[in-house]
């Protein structure tokens, strides 16, 4: 998969570590996998994963949900499944005491922690704004365009190559145009609006949780490049 490669490549120059590309890649596969799951289980498979150059994947149903309950249910699938990937990670950093797998982890945490932004196209979009229209559809585009903006501006302010921004940017257009976002599923309830809301929040806890702990478990600078530079015990 050349795409794959370019990704890798592109985390390598960015992050000036081969453990990013090697924690991106695995992250994201796990992540679509959490999909994939998901779709089988919800009667919308066989799902299928798709590689975005530069971005990461994307998994896709083959039948769309006919429920928005389905569409929040396989759209935290991904993040709350794809936080597995960081465990072997993790464990490597206790048996090694090499910061560079805590690094792993934490790149994985983040990755999946990001997604739940609610902006399109990322999966907190898609599980937060059918609880946002419940209450009124205009609610929805306006939260969604707004966190969408906003994660535009913050992205093109880190720097680097603005591919995170301008795809946010592109898929926050084109719901723009787009007439109603969920014509074929039946809308939530007042009940699975509120497990929706749950369920999300649930999952921010999760990953957020993860990446404070990593964050936290990570040793001092000096201590850090000690370990990458040292031997292996
Ligand atoms: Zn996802």
């Amino acid at each position: 998969m050349l795409s794959t490669v370019l990704l890798a490549a592109y985390l390598w120059w960015a992050m000036k570590s081969w453990i990013y590309p090697v924690a991106g890649i695995i992250g994201i596969l796990v992540h679509e996998y959490g999909h994939v799951l998901a779709f089988n289980a919800l009667g919308m498979g066989p799902g299928r994963i798709f590689i975005v150059p530069f971005l990461g994947g994307a998994a896709a149903p083959r039948v769309p949900a006919d429920t928005e309950w389905k569409d929040v249910l396989s759209s935290l699938a991904g993040p709350v499944f794809g936080m597995l990937a960081a465990a072997p990670f993790y464990v490597l950093w206790l048996q090694t005491g090499r910061a560079i797998w805590l690094e792993g982890a934490w790149f994985i945490a983040a990755i999946n922690l990001l997604n739940l932004l609610p902006a399109p196209p990322l999966d907190g979009s898609k599980a937060l704004g059918p609880v946002l229209a419940r209450v009124h559809p205009w609610l929805e585009k306006g939260a969604l365009l707004l966190v969408g903006a906003a994660v535009v501006v913050w992205g093109l302010r880190q720097g680097g190559l603005p591919i995170f921004p301008i795809l946010i940017g592109i898929a926050v257009l084109g719901h723009l145009r787009r007439g109603r976002w969920r014509p074929h599923a039946r809308q939530l309830g007042w009940g699975a609006a509120a497990a929706s809301l749950g369920l999300y929040l649930l999952a921010c806890l999760l990953c957020a949780g993860s990446l404070l702990f990593f964050t936290l478990s990570m040793p001092s600078e000096a201590a850090a490049l000690a370990a990458e530079i040292g031997p292996a015990p």
